[in-house]
């Protein structure tokens, strides 16, 4: 099958199929064979790894994993690229399509059925109205995972990645990065997609830790922290935290937690590292 990564190739398939992009799915579809090659080679996929492809589209990237991978399974929800891609990944014996919302699917069966329980590679080029939930998804329900390489909004791959005093930080740069250690491997212009997206985009590879770079006794319970002081980011540790519904603290307990550990009665969340909010949370 032709390198769909050429944008006539890809026009050449819309066409013959007489396809219609459907916005609420975020459809965006790559056309640059220079990013397709840097996703792929960032993912850094051996003849040993299974690779589960979120949203395939035509099937662009999925020709690319195939050639690399030992299998490939990709979770497509748009019923109306199904045929088309049984057309272009006829050559490729070795990729399973689903069809299903990846956020119904239960990936860690997947996983025992096609790899024996051992770790995957995920790859994709998200939808960008479902990117949080889908990688907080992966990473909270414990699929065994090696690492995930995807395509995001470019400010969102900023968020995954920045440290304490930033504006960008927030309540995702510390689930991520309790997980994994984010890289941007690459930033994407708009013109590199058809239809272009309204906004700018990112390759960010998240290499998963085997053991969390932060002890925490009550995972739970620093993430409930964590949301509570970025929910009003411009309050006080203190308030945000007592005005939390969940979390019942009293403003004095949570004042004399702080000063135990040395940090000002008025600090914000966004000051704090993920050690510190790992501490607070084993204190309180
Ligand atoms: N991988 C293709 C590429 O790079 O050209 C397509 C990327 S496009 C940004 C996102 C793809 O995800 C679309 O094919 C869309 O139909 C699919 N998608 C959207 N929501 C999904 C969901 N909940 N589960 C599975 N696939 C989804």
């Amino acid at each position: 099958m032709a390198d769909l990564g050429i944008p006539k190739n890809t026009i050449e398939v819309l066409q013959k199929y007489n396809f219609n992009f459907q916005k609420k799915f975020g459809q965006n579809f790559l056309i640059d064979t220079s990013v397709l090659d840097r996703i792929v080679s960032a993912a850094e996929i051996t003849a040993e790894d299974c690779v589960l492809e979120i949203g395939p589209g035509i099937g662009t990237m999925t020709q690319r994993l195939a050639a690399k991978a030992r299998e490939v399974v990709a979770v497509e929800i748009d019923r109306n690229l199904i045929p088309i891609l049984e057309d272009t990944l006829s050559d490729c014996d070795n990729v399973t399509v689903i069809n299903d919302d990846i956020l119904k699917v239960d990936i860690n069966k997947i996983v025992q059925e096609k790899n024996g329980g051992n770790p995957i590679k995920v790859v994709a080029n998200l939808p960008y109205y479902i990117t949080t939930p889908i990688i907080m998804e992966l990473f909270e329900s414990h699929v065994p995972l090696k690492s995930i390489t995807v395509m995001v909004q470019k400010e969102v791959a900023d968020r995954m990645q920045v440290g304490p005093g930033t504006k960008d930080y927030g309540a995702l740069s510390l689930a991520v990065q309790y997980y994994a250690k984010p890289e941007i491997v690459a930033n994407v212009p708009p013109n590199c997609f058809i239809p272009r997206p309204n906004v700018g985009s990112a390759v960010i590879h998240l290499s998963r830790y085997e053991v969390p770079p932060v002890k925490v006794t009550d995972e739970k319970k620093m993430f409930a922290l964590i949301r509570a002081s970025f929910n009003q980011r411009r309050k006080t540790l203190v308030n945000s935290l007592n005005n939390s519904p969940v979390l019942g603290w009293s403003k004095e307990q949570i004042a004399e937690v702080l000063e135990e550990m040395q940090l000002p009665a008025t600090v914000r969340g966004e000051a704090l590292t993920l050690q510190q909010f790992a501490e607070l949370s084993d204190r309180l």
